[in-house]
């Protein structure tokens, strides 16, 4: 069963690092070209562009950032609770806030546990209510950029408008920019880190990713199958707010606790408010 198991996962992670050849090969040779834009309706995997493979720590699968990125870039959390020494585990929910952000929060209040949000600044205005809510809660978020572009098909300019204009976004409905800016995709370059760091932000992306938007309605309990198969002690899940995830929720918290992990919002901050 193990073994099985293991080479399921060995097999889904052949398919993941396939799939970021592309993205790998463009932010290598600079040909921004290869990388395919993805279906719209898909949101396409995965960790991205780095020059390198480097494996480390656990089941986790790192890739070493260009050089304009090195030490911007963060994958994980501080695996267990400094007091506890419990496990911890970072649920992350991108691209809303959507239609299920209530529902997600109330799951999350009802176990009493914080997570990490990445909005997407266009989005805010609608559901600013929640979104407040979510930070009262004593939720982490973060930006998703403006409205959700990949990135790697800008330029330096467009980069830098689609942090700073959600940025601005945040400041409105929040009253402060986070520190944290995770990219569409996860597909980042150079100009995206040299838009980052003159905002002092840093990007935090994820090293567990159960494709939960790839899953069909009836495949909740799949989705908790592939959180707990790639689970470390501070592991960042990358999981986006959909019907079916947050339908999933209530099993994926209860899986987590009685594995012995803490659910915790990622440690983040705030940022400046970009110039212009
Ligand atoms: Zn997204």
């Amino acid at each position: 069963m193990e073994g099985r198991q293991h080479a399921s996962l060995s097999r889904r992670r052949a398919a993941r690092l396939l799939l970021l050849l592309p993205a790998l090969a463009a932010c290598a040779g600079g040909l921004l070209a290869l990388v395919r834009l993805p279906p719209a309706s898909r949101p396409p995997l995965a960790p991205t562009p780095g020059t390198g493979v480097a494996a480390s720590a656990g089941r986790r699968v790192a890739f070493e950032p260009p050089p304009p990125c090195r030490g911007l870039v963060r994958f994980d959390g501080p695996p267990r609770d400094p007091v506890t020494g419990r496990k911890v585990v970072y649920l992350t929910f991108d691209d809303g806030p959507s239609p299920y952000l209530g529902s997600i929060l109330a799951t999350l209040e009802r176990a009493g546990v914080r997570a990490t949000f990445f909005f997407v600044g266009s989005r805010l205005p609608d559901r600013a209510g929640l979104v407040r809510a979510a930070l009262a809660a004593g939720h982490a978020v973060g930006n998703h950029s403006w409205d959700h572009a990949l990135l790697v098909r800008l330029g330096p300019a467009d980069q830098q408008m689609e942090i700073a204009r959600s940025s601005r976004a945040f400041l409105e409905v929040l009253g402060f920019a986070p520190r944290a800016f995770r990219p569409p995709y996860g597909s980042y370059d150079a100009a995206t880190c040299e838009a980052v760091r003159s905002f002092g932000m840093e990007i935090v992306l994820w090293d567990e990713d159960p494709q939960d938007w790839s899953l069909r309605s009836g495949q909740e309990a799949l989705l908790v199958r592939r959180v707990e198969a790639d689970l470390f002690p501070g592991a960042v899940v990358d999981l986006h707010e959909s019907a079916l995830t947050a339908r999933a929720l209530p099993e994926l918290l209860a899986r987590l606790r009685a594995l012995g992990y803490e659910v915790r919002p990622l440690p983040t901050g705030t940022a400046a408010l970009p110039e212009g």
